[in-house]
């Protein structure tokens, strides 16, 4: 592979790749709007079968198999559903964050001297496609896990005697923890897109070295992550932080990113 060297032998760092507030705006909507879309359908029917498990019970009868039913039919339901959805948001996320990043690299190659070609590779269709499975994993998951909690707290809703207010407000507390891991899975996979993407174009483009470089962002930075800005690393390796070989976003709340560089002549 060829390897784009700086023709004065000075390195030259080039524009960092950062990702998109604006994608991550759009994918915390859509991703929103999917936990939304369940959580409302969850409260309308359980609410409805509450109010007739109620009913049923002032008649002595044994109508808990009838709920434990409605939760467990609520349940695949939006596993289907979120399913069908995680493959969509998916796909156009990474899709959008690719063309992109493309663009942004193609041009900052450009403004340096450098004329590349954009193809997908071997190596740049399985680093799509692996940003597109783990999406797929993240979003699934908030259902599979959402409708587990749900099921327990029906039962022991059922089992303690409690009214339909108390149900309702616990499974309120429950959503507003979904909905707050829906925005970090939104950020997080938006910077993670960015540098996956962008590392494998690089290295295919034969881009050896980047930059790491602290956000100062967060709220709670890792000491590590801080120390490690300004420093260069190989992007066949990554930077060794914590006892690890990691990569900027790569890890939950990471918001640091790269400026890809063009290595000089001794190296
Ligand atoms: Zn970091």
């Amino acid at each position: 592979m060829t390897k784009l060297v700086s023709p004065t032998g000075k390195p030259i760092p080039l524009r960092p790749m950062r990702a998109n507030a604006r994608l991550e705006a759009i994918y915390r909507k859509k991703l929103l709007k999917l936990v939304d879309d369940m959580n409302d359908s969850i409260l309308y029917w359980l609410s409805a079968s509450y109010k007739a498990f109620d009913a049923e019970m002032a008649q002595d009868a044994n109508p808990i198999k009838a709920l434990q039913k409605t939760v467990k039919e609520l349940a695949l339901r939006w596993l289907k559903n979120f399913k069908v959805g995680a493959d969509k948001l998916a796909e156009w996320h990474t899709n959008a964050v690719l063309n992109m990043t493309d663009s942004q690299l193609q041009g900052t190659l450009k403004d340096a001297g450098f004329t590349v070609k954009m193809q997908m590779t071997e190596s740049m269709q399985a680093a799509y496609d692996a940003v597109i499975a783990e999406q797929v994993g993240l979003i699934t998951n908030i259902s599979v896990q959402q409708s587990a909690q749900i099921e327990t707290l029906v039962m022991q809703s059922v089992q303690a005697g409690r009214d339909l207010k108390t149900l309702t407000d616990e499974l309120e507390s429950r959503f507003g923890i979904t909905r707050r891991r829906a925005k970090l899975i939104a950020r997080d996979q938006n910077n993670k897109a960015t540098q996956t993407l962008t590392r494998q174009r690089q290295k295919d483009l034969g881009i050896t070295q980047a930059i790491w470089r602290h956000s100062h962002a967060g709220k709670v930075p890792r000491p590590s992550h801080v120390k490690a800005d300004g420093k260069t690393y190989d992007l066949d390796k990554g930077m060794y932080l914590d006892g690890e070989w990691t990569f900027p976003s790569l890890q939950v709340n990471c918001r640091c990113y790269s400026v890809p560089q063009i290595s000089g002549w001794v190296d």
